[in-house]
């Protein structure tokens, strides 16, 4: 669970770079690789900022990682650790 009081550092979307996307790569088959890319490109573009403290445990001292709840909402991430995302990931039943 994410805590309610973490600060949320995400964009609802982002047309262009969902687009640009779309016109790069085609239509995807694998939505977690998808994702993933959007967000390296957000994250390039200045969309998405790394807030670098773990949204689960507010930790700062770890270097945290986009972790996605939805790969169709590839936007709308979780700032998570390691250990936080491996936890999450046992609680999703998802590699
Ligand atoms: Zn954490
Ligand atoms: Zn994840």
């Amino acid at each position: 669970m994410t805590h309610p009081d973490a600060r949320r550092y995400t964009v609802a979307t982002t047309p262009a770079i969902l687009n640009g996307f779309t016109r790069a790569y085609g239509p995807q088959k694998c939505p977690k690789k998808k994702a993933h890319h959007i967000v390296t490109q957000a994250i390039k573009a200045g969309e998405l900022v790394n807030p670098g403290i773990c949204e689960h445990c507010f930790g700062d001292e770890r270097k945290v990682f986009a972790h996605h709840e939805d790969y169709d909402k590839p936007l709308e991430v979780n700032w998570i650790c390691r250990p936080c995302h491996f936890t999450r990931h046992k609680e999703m039943d998802d590699d």
